[in-house]
This record gives structure tokens, sequence and C-alpha cells, in this order.
């Protein structure tokens, strides 16, 4: 939300426009040496101090639909999942997924409501919360 805004903070080099499942694989290949980052589609970002914004020919960065089911699970086996928990359980090892994203209102006021909603399969979910029980003890 308000790239250029964000941009002119001193400290904030690269910002992704809208979800940015899709743009952020992007910015990480081009910062490893693949790639220019002002040229992604749905990235806003600084050139020689000037801030560039690189909205799709719609002007909708990446708002693209999504196919939320195409998403890997995240990787949970980088986590020490004992870690997490919450404080209005007595249960150690908590984790988080996500099955929808966006939002169906339409609060006029609110910059959620104009980017893609998203929502995963039955499968889909009932897969990775199976597998966060059976492979990371989460219940
Ligand atoms: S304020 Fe935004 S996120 Fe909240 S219900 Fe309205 S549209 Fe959805």
């Amino acid at each position: 939300m308000y790239p250029r805004e964000t941009l002119e903070h001193p400290e904030i080099d690269i910002v992704a426009i809208g979800h940015a499942h899709h743009s952020l694989p992007l910015v990480l290949d081009a910062l490893d040496g693949g790639g220019a980052v002002d040229a992604i589609e749905g990235v806003g970002c600084k050139v020689d101090g000037e801030v560039v914004i690189n909205l799709s020919p719609t002007g909708n960065a990446r708002r693209v639909c999504l196919d939320f089911d195409s998403f890997p699970s995240p990787a949970r086996h980088l986590l020490d999942n004992e870690l997490h928990y919450s404080f209005i359980s007595q249960k150690q090892s908590l984790t988080i997924a996500r099955t929808t994203l966006g939002c169906p209102c339409g609060c006029n006021f609110c910059a959620i409501a104009a980017l893609p909603r998203g929502s995963r399969g039955v499968e889909n979910v009932t897969a990775e919360a199976t597998e966060v029980y059976e492979r990371f003890g989460v219940c």
C-alpha cells in the first residue's frame, strides 16, 4: 500500500505492490544476480535514488487471479515450532495457516478491499492440516 510514499522513507529500498506471492520470489532472484528489480511488475524500488513504480499495463500491479493452491506450504521444517505458542492456549507448538487472501467486504476506506481474493481448496487445506499434525505435532 502507498508504494511511492513508503519508498520515500530513506531506509526502504523495495516494496511489493499488492500481494507479493508472485513478485517476492522474482525480487529475491533479482537480488541474487538474476536481473533488475525495477523490471519486475508489481514492484517499486529506488534506482539511483529515484523512486520507480512498475505497474502492469493495466495499472493493477500483481492484481492477478490468485491460484492459491499452487503455492507450497510454508517451510515449517526450518522453524523451531516449539517456540511458537498462543497465550490463550495451554498447548505448546502452534502454527499459522492461511486459507484465504484478501477480504470479501468492500469497505470504501480500505486498500485491502481493492486486492484480489483467493481461497484454497478443501483438499489443499486438509493436506496441510494433516502435515502440521502428523509431521510437526501441532494439534
Ligand atoms: S476494513 Fe478492509 S479488511 Fe476490514 S472488512 Fe473492510 S474491506 Fe475487509
